[in-house]
């Protein structure tokens, strides 16, 4: 299959230009990213879910932490998390907007300690996608049909990217981290991305 890498591609739906930003997605860059090693492959999606505080949907919390604008004080579990410097390149909100908060050319801070297939640091070759969620809520279907649509668009933009180099966040920091949880259709998605 030819990799379409520039605005040639004629089909519809966000493109993504030379920096790794969504046509269309909001921007709203993160000061939480840097650049990859050098000569590095994006290979890798890694499948999220974040709600702040946990379980509430809705709310500017999540834009504030990846902006390091959230107010320690304005909730219990934000005082401990405040000052933790993470991002994602995309969130999908439950309404199924896409919000982008790193270029994905640039490496995000959202995979922490990890390891896929043996090789680690995680954040230095993936692009993470966060749904507003939590492990055991449905997502909506909105949620859905926008990760599918983002999905296809970055897998053509980036081939190294297979059906088998999509996971989870547990996957990759197993007995650390749980997202995106049983909640996801893991099922559902691999047939709708094809
Ligand atoms: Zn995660």
């Amino acid at each position: 299959m030819v990799a379409l890498s520039n605005s040639a591609d004629a089909s519809p739906g966000p493109d993504i230009d030379v920096e790794g930003w969504l046509a269309g997605a909001e921007r709203r860059p993160s000061p939480n990213q840097d650049a990859r090693p050098p000569g590095t492959v994006i290979d890798l999606l890694v499948i999220h879910n974040i709600s702040l505080p946990p379980g509430e949907f809705g709310g500017d919390w999540i834009e504030a932490l990846f902006l390091n604008r959230l107010d320690p004080n304005a909730h219990p579990y934000f005082t401990p998390i405040a000052a933790v410097r993470v991002s994602a390149h995309l969130l999908i909100r439950r309404d199924g907007r896409l919000i982008q908060y790193v270029p994905c050319e640039c490496r995000a801070w959202h995979a922490g300690l990890s390891s896929f297939q043996g090789r680690e640091r995680c954040n230095d070759y993936s692009i993470g996608i966060e749904l507003e969620g939590t492990d055991e809520t449905p997502f909506t279907e909105m949620q859905y049909a926008a990760l599918v649509a983002c999905t296809r668009h970055l897998q053509r933009h980036y081939p190294a990217i297979t059906a088998e180099r999509i996971v989870g966040h547990a996957d990759i920091a197993p007995g650390r981290k749980t997202d995106p949880g049983p909640a996801f259709d893991w099922a559902r998605y691999r047939r709708d991305i094809g």
